[in-house]
């Protein structure tokens, strides 16, 4: 770890006197390496591109255990220090982007495995969801969903920052009851606690940015391993790929974890998989346990044609056909072009071929549909992260308008704030709750939450 002080600019903060109240808690305080620590995927989005743009941390602090969490947080709080918590930092919207500076606490250190037992794992948040499941998988089990990031991203980030992925057509998003058991956190006060959420009391730290608490800990559910094969299936229509791909979602006997359509020209972009996606042709990618494939087979008939076929494999080296999916889609098409952006959807349930329908007519060659199938509440439904070709913000938030005008729920990527980027625009009275116990001063990730106002100075 390096405590070089290269070019570190004047802070508005007592850096000194934090470095000296955490002792020999590793530290970079390197600007060049703390201002690339301190960015995510946010440029992604043209919008935040502008909005977040130079933003940094002071000094970056990386804890080797709970104890150091601790002492940063025991002096942030009693230097009013903005921490900023951080993973792999691959999250969208800026969650990881500290907004006033301070420190930006990397937990990547943070791996241990506390225990295992059959369906369930307690962990460290910093350990890679690739390692958790490389070290679950010999005992029989898988984290139960992942995003396409698992090779990178921590499962404390996606906690922190995530919702769903891979998987969720099984157990829905992170969101649901049962899919986080219990996260174990550390307040940012003078005199930090540490509190246990269990059950719905867990949720209070899912996809709130690090705002309401600093998690140490997480008891998560796993799912039985199976042999996966990764599928490319191609169409000449793409109404038929969404079709087929809703007749899988809903055939319950047919064991999967990703069913994915996307509408062509996205699969121009996929280089490394050009031989199996022919010009021209609608995709579906998917993952289907391996002795459910003649059976999923059998339901794709003769409208389709198979092209890819291969055991699923995301060791080091490989590329798995997940990392085409989910957000991968969008940075697929971003490595050759970076005129085009995305949005992030929720089709009704009693409707879905319908919606994605009119919505796939509403944009010819404006938004271009790629859809993710999940089980949302108990229902099958899809999701989608479409490509838009993006002229102007204006336009931007008149294709979000007219997608919630016809019920399509818009979850906006194009926005830091915890609160705009739900579809109901609030943080919740629970988690709002939790911010004023966990952070008095409004320490954690500032200008995240905008609705909360720090209940002490
Ligand atoms: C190409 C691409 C594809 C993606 N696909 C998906 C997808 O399929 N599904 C999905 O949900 N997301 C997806 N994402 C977003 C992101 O990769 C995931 O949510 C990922 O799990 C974040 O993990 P991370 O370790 O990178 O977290 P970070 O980006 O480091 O952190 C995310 C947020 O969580 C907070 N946080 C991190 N650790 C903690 C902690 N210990 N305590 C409290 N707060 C914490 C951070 O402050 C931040 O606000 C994608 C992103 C990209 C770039």
């Amino acid at each position: 770890m390096s405590t070089a002080t290269a070019a570190a600019p004047a802070s508005r903060y007592d850096i000194d006197g934090l470095l000296k109240a955490i002792g020999d808690v590793p530290v970079t305080t390197d600007m060049q390496r703390v201002r690339l620590r301190s960015r995510d995927y946010f440029w992604y989005s043209p919008v935040l591109n502008k909005q977040l743009h130079g933003k940094s941390a002071d000094i970056v602090a990386t804890p080797r255990n709970e104890e150091d969490v601790i002492r940063v947080a025991a002096a942030c709080a009693k230097l009013r220090i903005p921490l900023t918590v951080r993973g792999a930092a691959t999250g969208n919207y800026g969650q990881a982007v500290p907004l006033e500076g301070g420190v930006l606490l990397d937990l990547t250190s943070m791996t241990k495995i506390e225990w295992q037992k059959p369906g369930i794992v307690r962990c460290e948040p910093g350990l890679k969801m690739n390692d958790l499941d490389t070290l679950t998988r010999p005992q029989g089990w898988e984290i139960r969903m992942h995003p396409s990031t698992k090779r990178m991203a921590t499962i404390g980030g996606f906690v922190g920052g995530g919702s769903g992925g891979i998987g969720s057509i099984n157990y829905g998003g992170l969101r649901e009851p049962g899919n986080i058991v219990a996260t174990r956190v550390v307040t940012c006060e003078e005199k930090p606690r540490i509190i246990e959420l269990r059950a719905d009391a867990a949720q209070k730290v899912n996809r709130t940015y690090g705002t309401t608490g600093i998690i140490t800990a997480l008891e998560m559910p796993l799912a039985p391993a199976l042999p996966w094969i990764d599928m490319i299936v191609t169409f000449d229509d793409f109404e038929e790929a969404v079709k087929f791909s809703y007749e899988v979602a809903l055939a319950d006997g047919i064991v999967k974890k990703l069913i994915t359509p996307m509408i062509w020209p996205i699969p121009q972009h996929f280089n490394a998989l050009k031989a199996h996606c022919p010009e021209g042709k609608h995709v579906v990618f998917c993952m289907v346990a391996e002795p459910s494939v003649e059976s999923f087979k059998n339901v794709l008939g003769t409208r389709g044609m198979v092209t890819y076929e291969q055991p699923h494999d995301d060791s080091p080296g490989k590329e798995p056909l997940y990392e085409y999916t989910w957000n991968h889609t969008t940075l697929q098409w971003l490595k050759q072009d970076r005129t085009i952006t995305y949005l992030q959807c929720l089709f009704p349930h009693d409707r879905v071929l319908e919606s994605v329908k009119q919505m796939t007519e509403m944009f010819p060659d404006e938004v271009l549909p790629h859809l993710e199938f999940i089980r949302f509440g108990g229902r099958i439904t899809c999701s989608a992260l479409p490509i838009v070709r993006y002229t102007t913000e204006e336009r931007l938030n008149e294709i979000i308008s007219l997608h919630e005008d016809n019920g399509v729920f818009i979850a906006n990527p194009h926005v830091y704030t915890l609160e705009d980027g739900t579809r109901h625009k609030s943080t919740g009275a629970d988690v709002l709750g939790m911010k004023a116990d966990v952070d008095p001063y409004g320490l954690l990730n500032p200008g995240k939450m905008r609705t909360y106002k720090p209940v002490k100075s």
